[in-house]
Order: C-alpha cells, then sequence, then structure tokens
C-alpha cells in the first residue's frame, strides 16, 4: 500500500485544507506515514504569508533531492504561494494545484476523477482527532493590510453556505466531536448567500453572531472558538455572542501595533481606541475572558516612541498571550514599497522587550487561577500526566490522572507557570 505524509506551513487556515487534502488519499486508499522520510508521496501545503515558510520548503526540498532524483519520493505543491514564489518553487515538485481543486489531486494520484466533487467543501475532512474540529466558513480577504500577502494568494473573501457549514459541525457532533473551531481570514465579515437558513427564532441580526448562536444550539458541541477575527467587524452583536454559554472564554483578536500612525500605515482600519472599547464592552459581559492577539514590531518608519506605545497598551490591556513577528516585507504588497528602515538588530531588541513583557504579563494573569477550578479538554494522555486546554486558552497539565482524550473535566490550579497551569 502507498503511503502519504502532508507537510503544512502557516494558519489553520492551511491546516483545516490539509484535513480535506488527507480525506482524497485516504479515499484512494493511501496509508498515513508519520514522517515523509517514510512516505511514497509528501505533500506541502505552503504559507506565502512569511518568508520563513518559503524557506522552510526550500529546505525540505534540499533535504530529499536524493530521493526526488532518483523517483523514490513523488512530490506535491498546494496552499498559499505567492506567484512569483511558485514560479520558482513549481519546477522542484512533481505535481502543483490549487487547493481548492482537490479534484484535482485525485485525478493526478488516480488518473480519474470518481470521488471528489469540484467543490471541496463537500470533502469530509479527515480530522487529526474526533472531539475538535476545525470548521472553514469563509475564506479570502477584502482587508488588504500593507504588510499581508493573504488578499494576493487567497484572493477576495467568500463565504460558505450556512446550510453546507452546520451539516459539517452536526456530522462531526454526531461522531463524538466537542470543540467546533470556525476558521477564516476575517470570520467576523462572515456573508452567506443563504441568509434564510438561519432559524426563525435566532435573536441575532449579524451573520456571524447568527452563526455563533446556531452553532450554540448544536447538541453534543460542547466549544465554540472562532479565528481570524478583525477588530473593524467586531460589532455589537459579535460582542454579545460572545456570551452565549458554550462560547470559549477566549477571544484571539489581531492588534498588530498600539500605535495609531502605524495602524494607519498597516490600513488596519481601526484606532488603538477602537480596540480598547472593543475589549471593555467584552469585560462587561465576561469579566474573567482571555485575551490573546498579534503583533508586528519593526513595521517601516516605526520609530521608538511607537513602539513604545505598544509597549503602553499591551500593558494597558495585559493580554494574555501575544504572537509576535518581526515585520518582514512580502513582495506585492502596499508596504514592500516602503524602505523598510528598522534594522534587523533593533527588530530584534523590539521582539525580545515585548515577549518580556509578555512574560511578566502572562505569568501574573496565570497566577490568579491559582485554587480556582478550570474545565479542561484532554487532548494528550501520557503514562504520568495528561493534558489539554482550558475555555480560556490556557495549557493545563493534570499528573496522576485517568483523563482519556476527548474527556472534558474540571480540575482546581495548584501551580501556575508562564505558559502552564498545573494540577
Ligand atoms: S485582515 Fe489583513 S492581515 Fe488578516 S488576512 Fe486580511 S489582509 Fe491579511
Amino acid at each position: 500500500m502507498q503511503t502519504y505524509h502532508i507537510i503544512t506551513f502557516g494558519c489553520q487556515m492551511n491546516r483545516s485544507d490539509s484535513e480535506r487534502a488527507a480525506a482524497v488519499f485516504e479515499r484512494l486508499g493511501y496509508r498515513l506515514a508519520d514522517s515523509a522520510e517514510r512516505a511514497d508521496i509528501v505533500a506541502v501545503n505552503a504559507c506565502s504569508v512569511r518568508q520563513t515558510a518559503i524557506n522552510r520548503i526550500w529546505g525540505f526540498l534540499k533535504k530529499f533531492e536524493n530521493e526526488r532524483n532518483e523517483k523514490k519520493m513523488t512530490t506535491i505543491l498546494t496552499g498559499c504561494v505567492l506567484p512569483e514564489d511558485r514560479k520558482r518553487l513549481s519546477k522542484n515538485f512533481d505535481f502543483v494545484f490549487n487547493i481548492k481543486n482537490l479534484n484535482e489531486l485525485e485525478m493526478f494520484l488516480s488518473g480519474r476523477n470518481l470521488y471528489i466533487s469540484k467543490n471541496y467543501f463537500d470533502i469530509l475532512p479527515k480530522y487529526d482527532n474526533y472531539f475538535q474540529s476545525n470548521v472553514p466558513i469563509m475564506s479570502g480577504c477584502d482587508n488588504y493590510c500593507s504588510y499581508c500577502a493573504v488578499p494576493y494568494v487567497r484572493g477576495g473573501e467568500s463565504s460558505r453556505k450556512i446550510k453546507e457549514i452546520l451539516a459539517e459541525i452536526n456530522e462531526s457532533a454526531k461522531n463524538g466531536c466537542k470543540e467546533i473551531t470556525l476558521l477564516g481570514q476575517n470570520v467576523n465579515s462572515f456573508s452567506p448567500e443563504d441568509a434564510e437558513s438561519f432559524s426563525e427564532q435566532n435573536p441575532f441580526n449579524h451573520a456571524f453572531a447568527k452563526l455563533l448562536w446556531e452553532v450554540n444550539q448544536t447538541v453534543g458541541i460542547e466549544r465554540i472558538l472562532f479565528v481570524a477575527a478583525h477588530p473593524k467587524d467586531m460589532n455589537d452583536e459579535v460582542i454579545a455572542a460572545m456570551a452565549l454559554p458554550k462560547m470559549a472564554n477566549y477571544l484571539h483578536l489581531a492588534l498588530q501595533s498600539g500605535d495609531n500612525e502605524i495602524l494607519n500605515a498597516m490600513n488596519r482600519k481601526y484606532t488603538v481606541e477602537d480596540y480598547e472599547n472593543i475589549i471593555l464592552k467584552l469585560g462587561k459581559i465576561k469579566p474573567n475572558i482571555a485575551i490573546g492577539t498579534d503583533i508586528i514590531v519593526g513595521f517601516p518608519g516605526e520609530t521608538r516612541e511607537q513602539f513604545e506605545n505598544t509597549l503602553k497598551f499591551y500593558e494597558k490591556i495585559k493580554f494574555d498571550i501575544a504572537f509576535l513577528a518581526m515585520y518582514s516585507p512580502r513582495r506585492g504588497t502596499v508596504a514592500a514599497k516602503l524602505k523598510d528602515d528598522v534594522s534587523r538588530d533593533e527588530k530584534k531588541r523590539r521582539w525580545h522587550e515585548l515577549q518580556d513583557l509578555m512574560e511578566k504579563i502572562t505569568l501574573k494573569k496565570n497566577q490568579k487561577y491559582l485554587g480556582t477550578e478550570v474545565s479542561v479538554l484532554i487532548d494528550k494522555a501520557e503514562k504520568d500526566f495528561a493534558e489539554g486546554n482550558s475555555r480560556e486558552m490556557k495549557r493545563v497539565r493534570i499528573y496522576n490522572s485517568n483523563c482519556k482524550k476527548g474527556d472534558i473535566v474540571n480540575v482546581k490550579i495548584k501551580e501556575a507557570l508562564t505558559w502552564i497551569l498545573i494540577v
């Protein structure tokens, strides 16, 4: 039996796409190999959003140069790839296809297109586990943040039909799924064409808030998350929907900078005041909600003072976690035409400064959980301990437990470290 392995770069959306590609391999009788070394076919689901991911693809090609030359390994390229990266990478892969055309993957693998429909959302993914499902609700982006390549590689926003989304969620719930993560480049601008498919008793008006309400009604689903949300679309209805009982006690909302001039240069379409307002409103309905964010340091023209505004704003909001990136230009974007004038060393300094602040605040915030009870969905069960995320997306380790993967347990926190809470 032939084996396959998928290497996924980038965001959760790409991971979800890989689950759909895996379903195609499995449908055709391929067996999953746990590493590229052991696979007959390796598919790379790429991401051009950061140069580091592209560099890693070149690293993969170099590592398996002999296998490729001797035709011992077939290689496939798909995912978000900027045209110039695609042009250079394509020559080194046996097959390149657009992830939305999974029927082409079937054609390449079997020489026929018997099973896989043209609509890739029709393919039920091969989820990594049965108790957590990533469900794409839209793809593409119309926002054109000046540093971001996504609108160029994914195209404009297009939303999935409500019927289709709810059918996928119901199917997952029937199979024992407890946690749903709704995915999209800009989930809260969800705008489906079949608005009539919402229930009559749905109390909301805004499509994304309405969708959250529908998912909240699904029997068996216990936790709902979403990523990525844009602050400009975080309106009062979406904020109100965050209070639905099954919503996780966590919001990931990209800030990118704590300085209004930089936000404007980034074309983010909100100010720090708008962002703070969202957090204040949210705090009124969910006082203990954990907030995660993304921040870019060293955007072109970012002065020391502007960076310090980010530090001050970070202190003010007291984020639970932040994913920090040093700015690097992506060809074809508006920001790539600006002078990348913050030196690499200065970007590193700013990154470390913000990282240190984050770790200090994260530890302090985690200490507030000491002696309190949290609900954990177990996703790792070892001999001596089990681990999972709480509703606040805090990693929790439970020693001496009999927990199995997929269990939801309430536990009291005994120790709080920066990256983990211990029971
Ligand atoms: S909202 Fe901005 S950062 Fe996010 S995908 Fe769209 S363009 Fe990129």
